[in-house]
């Protein structure tokens, strides 16, 4: 069954390969099938509107000039505490001096020995070349998973596509989480992943586009803590959490 499921070419996004070590289950319906969300998630609104914003910050001016940053957000009706919270703890971790920079870059990587073949990519939020380091920056503005950015499953994947260009630069990775939203008191410990981290990570990746190919049923994890988050919990029967439907909660019910 997963071989009529996979493509020859499997993609892993950070979001993919992060859903995958969750639950097969999740990566099968939200992946593979694309089955649309049954049950209600945390808005990624306001997260999407930061990063856009953050981007065009950069590009039209310096993210420590209040008055930039005034103009952008009230050219966009978001002149409220909360985005200026988020801006201002934004400024405070951005790199003063950079040799160059970009934002909402497309990033991929080809594994094609030993099989299975896999494409990694990653959109990384921005790039920083500062101080011989490859800093690249996620910016987050929900709540906080894991206590170091090496313990995120999503963070390996955006090593894995970077460290070439890092390598072939002759720059230190750094992947740093940027946590923005005002109830977050501090950030995960940044991951300077080196050459031995770096090549677990090549394993771990491989791994796990190998295990997709021996799956059979797909079982769902079926832990509570993960399950009651998850946007799929009222139509799974390996749940172990109960579920509030979208088609419920739009007065749908029969
Ligand atoms: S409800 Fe639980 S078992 Fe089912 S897909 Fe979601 S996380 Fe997996
Ligand atoms: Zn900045």
């Amino acid at each position: 069954m997963a071989r009529k499921l996979l493509p020859d070419i499997v993609s892993l996004t950070p979001s993919s390969y992060e859903s995958f070590v969750r639950c097969h289950r999740l990566f099968l319906l939200g992946h593979l099938l694309g089955v649309p969300a049954s049950d209600p998630i945390p808005t990624p609104d306001r997260g999407q509107l930061v990063h856009e914003l953050l981007r065009f910050v950069h590009e039209r001016g310096n993210c420590r000039d209040n008055a930039h940053v005034e103009e952008v957000l009230s050219a966009h009706g978001v002149a409220d505490d909360v985005h200026r919270t988020m801006f201002r703890r934004h400024a405070e971790r951005c790199p003063e001096v950079v040799d160059a920079g970009a934002h909402e870059k497309d990033i991929a990587r080809f594994h094609r020995f030993p099989a299975p073949m896999f494409m990694a990519n990653a959109r990384i939020d921005a790039i920083w070349v500062h101080d011989g380091i490859l800093d690249a920056r996620d910016y987050k503005t929900g709540q906080r998973w894991h206590d170091r950015v090496a313990d995120d499953p999503a963070a390996q994947v955006q090593a894995f596509v970077l460290a070439p260009h890092a390598q072939r630069r002759g720059l230190r990775l750094r992947i740093r989480y940027e946590y923005l939203a005002p109830e977050i008191d501090d950030d995960p410990d940044p991951f300077e992943p080196d050459d031995d981290d770096l090549e677990a990570i090549a394993a771990r990746l491989h791994g796990a586009v190998h295990s997709m190919f021996s799956q059979e049923s797909w079982r769902g994890c079926g832990e509570a803590q993960i399950c009651r988050t998850c946007r799929y919990r009222s139509i799974c029967a390996d749940s172990a959490a109960t579920g509030e439907p979208e088609w419920a909660a739009l007065g749908l019910r029969q």
